[in-house]
């Protein structure tokens, strides 16, 4: 299948059956139940059922599962077109794992030669970072307003969600609550991910203001750790800025994400244009304010990053303080599932609130019981954030394959530098 997607994308993920052993072993990776197959029997991935995040594709030991959304080519002949205007947005997570394509060690941060190889093929930059600021302030906003109406008593100005609210930015999770528990949508937060916000956001303001170019004339490249992401972007609500300039006049029609190259997809298209990142020439793109972004928007590649960074906003407009350190407990017996309670004193009415949150990651391990509760009404949450990968998007399945079964093996504080 090619990339450039005129309609929703479902066949993303893929066993080979020429290369399946009948292992069985994918399906202790697998979310949702969407592989078939006895053991010793050729198996295959229903994707009516598949939530797309690639777990069972770097986890299978015989390398049988494939990513079948290949857009390397395409991107490459968009960037050799002189008409059109290229923008790379990349995720948190790919500077941390992209180097090991090219032998680095595993964790090597390498952000300044991922900006100088996208330099050096042509791309412009939109760092998700910068977006990932802005989802924050949107799903903080939303938090902030629950809290005011439901906990502290103000009438609210407009229609909310429920609490507890869940965060929306991982595709994999969005998918697997429509799939399997619809009953939760009203709790989901309504933002965009960093990708979708990207999207729209480089369409608009970032074609106005910055490159100076028709948005019909762009191409945005989503570059993520994340096979999901290939769905969400072809997703046909995510048209928002088309949207945008057809309420001023305009006619034309497309996506705001055009295409996700995943890290190891990007890392073939280095290879391709003969781009070594151990030689490239080192760009920060200081002077683009699309490049430029808080310590917050780094750390929504990995898990609990999402929440806290939204956690600091709430915090801060309820308070009028920073945030102090966000202690995490791991729940008795759910390894994945962690949870904190932070008190806070409202500015205005100087009432006293307790709010409780949650940060599950692994889906497959550790969400059922949660979920329960909230259906039945009885979860001790306010916030939970939800990442379908074990770790979160470092640990992505469009992440480079680790030989051992998983792709993150490397250093967490190349991440977060400063923990
Ligand atoms: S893990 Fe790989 S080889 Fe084993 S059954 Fe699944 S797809 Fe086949
Ligand atoms: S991509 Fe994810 S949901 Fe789909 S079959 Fe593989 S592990 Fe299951
Ligand atoms: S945790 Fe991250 S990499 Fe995994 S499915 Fe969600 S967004 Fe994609």
């Amino acid at each position: 299948m090619k990339g450039f997607q005129a309609n929703e994308q479902t066949n993303i993920i893929e066993i080979n059956r020429k290369k399946c052993k009948g292992c069985d072993s994918c399906k202790s990776f697998c979310p949702s139940a969407a592989i078939q197959g006895k053991y010793g029997a050729i198996h295959s991935i229903n994707s009516e059922q598949c939530i797309f995040c690639g777990q069972c594709l770097i986890n299978c030991p015989f390398g049988s599962i494939e990513d079948t959304v290949d857009a390397v080519e395409s991107v490459i002949a968009k960037l050799r077109n002189q008409q059109l205007t290229v923008v790379a947005t990349i995720a948190p997570s790919v500077r941390v794992a992209i180097g090991e394509e090219f032998g680095m060690k595993p964790g090597t941060l390498a952000t300044e030669q991922l900006y100088g190889a996208l330099k050096q093929a042509g791309f412009k930059i939109f760092d998700t970072n910068f977006a990932a600021d802005h989802t924050i302030m949107e799903e903080g906003s939303e938090l902030i307003a629950k809290i005011r109406h439901y906990l502290l008593g103000e009438p609210a100005e407009h229609e909310l969600g429920a609490l507890p609210q869940f965060t929306s930015c991982c595709p994999g999770w969005v998918r697997y609550v429509e799939l399997y528990a619809p009953e939760i949508l009203p709790h989901l937060s309504s933002a965009k991910s960093p990708m979708m916000m990207a999207g729209a956001l480089a369409k608009t303001y970032g074609a106005t203001d910055i490159w100076h170019v028709r948005p019909e004339n762009m191409v945005v490249v989503g570059v993520m750790p994340c096979t999901s992401k290939k769905f969400e972007a072809s997703r046909p609500e995510f048209s928002s800025a088309a949207h945008y300039w057809q309420q001023r006049g305009g006619t034309a029609h497309y996506p705001d994400v055009d295409v996700v190259l995943t890290t190891r997809d990007l890392a073939r298209l280095f290879k391709k244009l003969n781009i070594d990142l151990n030689q490239v020439e080192p760009f920060t793109d200081a002077d683009n304010p699309l490049a430029q972004y808080s310590g917050a928007g780094t750390i929504f590649g990995n898990t609990g990053g999402v929440m806290e960074a939204a956690l600091r906003t709430a915090y801060f407009v309820i308070t009028g303080q920073e945030l102090p350190f966000l202690e995490y407990t791991p729940v008795r017996g759910l390894k994945g599932l962690k949870e904190a309670e932070v008190t806070l004193k409202d500015a205005k009415t100087g009432k006293v609130i307790n709010l409780k949150v949650a940060v599950v990651h692994g889906i497959k391990e550790n969400l059922k019981p949660v979920i329960e509760q909230v259906a039945a009404g009885r979860s001790p949450y306010h916030f939970i954030e939800v990442m379908n990968c074990p770790g979160g998007c470092v640990n992505g399945g469009g992440q480079p394959i680790n030989p051992m079964g998983t792709s993150w093996t490397g250093n967490w504080k190349a991440l977060l530098p400063w923990t």
